[in-house]
């Protein structure tokens, strides 16, 4: 594999820090040449992120890197094994299948990583081909940047390269390579590989390489793997909070998806709630609703109890690994979520009671189904009083305000509508709060824009036509997702008709 022609005395130079492990931790092998490729999207905020020089991506040579046809100085490139819990159940060896990491750089912007998803087999493929067809890299790469631009711990993505090669899922569909970047890719299963393997050398070479290269602090604690441990945990509930607040569900919450850092991992059949239903499932191939929207926090807690079993070894007392969790993830998820749901409300101080506020909204939600995001969003413009009365919370529905009617058509059922929004400004009237600044806060609590499955779609169907200039639009529209961006009205639209029977899988 060669290094791509002298362009620039700045390119960034990778050193490989996972390289630093033991072998047993991977196999170093290089991305697979893939014939002919073009960009399809890049993030320029990505770019910047890493130190890219402005004429790389410019240059023709963008797409033969980030296609893993040539290397940047410095690449080790290596794939990663792991194991991991799927859908409940121990699957064994997985490991990055079509994944290489490149190596990483550190700047004043953070330590990044940067992987390659989809540049062909590795030795933990299992059969399958290591390719990734254009239209999931081109979701995981809208989203990445989706929940970045809405405040949300993920990983990133620089950009999606295409090519003409032919890659059988259920159809035949079209490969592509999206790159990665991340402070580091190590996953729950990544522990529980060795774990299995009774090797507790490796799981304690692992826990060390990622409390020196990510957590230092953790060397301090009395026991530096308790304390990581209770760090995943606590971002894990961060985490998910997250997720509740901006609607999101994974869809493949298996371990081997889960980061030790914190972070949004792997995005598959992922989905943003619309009509609210809470046990939506937004992964065709999750028969049982394992991975619903209400299940994420419960599922989470059981991925890190998956964790802590792993970690038992290097723990002293084997009691103290379930009891890091517990201590940790609960509070943080519960605190996170409170706060954010607070925010969405336009709650500007605590109350005890509005936990119960909080459960009741989402009754209300569930009975009467509105669209999730819509609904916070034109609720953030709501008064505090109704105009034309003066008259406090209670009304008439005669007497409700014009400004409220497109709200109230987000529901079948006005006067339900009219009784939550009494119950909200009874609520509002014990912490008051002037309406213009606690509107612009929930502005800023509350996205207008969240990459729904049709809007990806439209973009992937242009994709496949090669216009890419959707998906650079989408991207423009999705960093600032709590601007108001008139110019991408049509963004936040309720899903049109044709987009009702579109369908997530695990295929990808
Ligand atoms: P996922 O469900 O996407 O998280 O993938 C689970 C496992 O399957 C991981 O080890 C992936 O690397 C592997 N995998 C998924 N798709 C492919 C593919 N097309 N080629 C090779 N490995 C894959
Ligand atoms: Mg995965």
């Amino acid at each position: 594999m060669n290094a791509p022609d002298p362009l620039t005395p700045e390119l960034p130079v990778f050193d490989n820090s996972f390289a630093a492990l033991p072998a047993a931790f991977y196999t170093r092998l290089d991305p697979l040449p893939l014939p002919d490729p073009y960009v399809v999207g890049v993030s320029a905020e990505v770019a910047g992120l890493l130190g890219l020089p402005p004429e790389l991506l410019a240059s023709p040579q963008f797409a033969d890197i980030f296609a893993g046809n040539c290397l940047l100085p410095g690449s080790a490139p290596l794939a990663a094994v792991y194991s991991g819990h799927q859908f409940g159940v121990w699957a064994g060896q997985l490991g990055d299948g079509r994944a290489h990491l490149l190596g990483g750089l550190r700047n004043e912007l953070g330590h990044w990583e940067i992987q390659l998803k989809g540049a062909g087999r590795t030795p933990y493929s299992r059969g399958a081909d290591g390719r990734a067809v254009l239209r999931s890299s081109i979701r995981e790469f809208l989203c990445s940047e989706a929940m970045a631009g809405l405040g949300v711990p993920t990983t990133r993505a620089l950009c999606v390269i295409g090519a003409d090669q032919p890659v059988r899922r259920e159809a035949i569909e079209t490969a592509a390579v999206v790159t990665r970047v991340a402070p580091g890719f190590v996953r729950f299963g990544s522990f529980e590989h060795w774990a299995a393997r009774d090797r507790e050398a490796e799981l304690r070479q692992l826990a060390d390489y990622v409390i020196d290269t990510f957590r230092p602090e953790c060397r301090d604690a009395p026991n530096p793997y308790d304390a990581l441990l209770r760090d995943v945990s606590r971002r894990t509930g961060e985490l998910i909070a997250h997720w509740m607040a901006v609607g999101f569900m994974h869809g493949v919450m298996n371990t081997d998806n889960m980061s030790i850092l914190g972070l949004t991992l792997d995005y598959g059949p992922f989905g943003f709630m619309e009509a609210f239903d809470a046990g939506h499932i937004c992964n065709h191939s999750d028969s049982h609703g394992r991975y619903t929207y209400r299940n994420q926090p419960a599922v989470a807690q059981w991925n890190l109890y998956c964790l802590a079993d792993a970690f038992q070894p290097l723990l002293k007392d084997p009691m103290v690994a379930r009891a890091a969790v517990d201590e940790t993830y609960g509070p943080a998820f519960e605190t996170t979520f409170e706060r954010l749901f607070r925010a969405k409300l336009g709650l500007r101080e605590g109350l005890p009671d509005d936990v119960d506020f909080i459960g009741e909204t989402f009754g209300f939600l569930q009975q009467h189904r509105p669209d999730f995001t819509t609904f916070f969003r034109m609720l953030s413009d709501l008064n505090a009083t109704t105009i034309e009365t003066k008259a406090g919370p209670t009304v008439s529905p005669e007497k409700r305000p014009k400004s409220e009617n497109a709200f109230r058509d987000l529901f079948i059922d006005r006067s339900a509508c009219d009784n939550w929004l009494d119950g909200w400004r009874a609520r509002l009237a014990r912490t008051p709060w002037e309406d213009s600044e606690r509107q612009a806060a929930m502005r800023a609590a509350n996205p207008k824009y969240v990459l729904r499955n049709w809007l990806a779609e439209a973009a992937i169907r242009k994709a496949k036509d090669k216009d890419f200039s959707e998906v650079q639009r989408l991207l423009t529209c999705l960093r600032r997702p709590y601007d108001e961006q008139p110019e991408f009205d049509d963004y936040a639209a309720l899903p049109p008709d044709w987009a009702s029977g579109l369908e997530v899988s695990c295929s990808s």
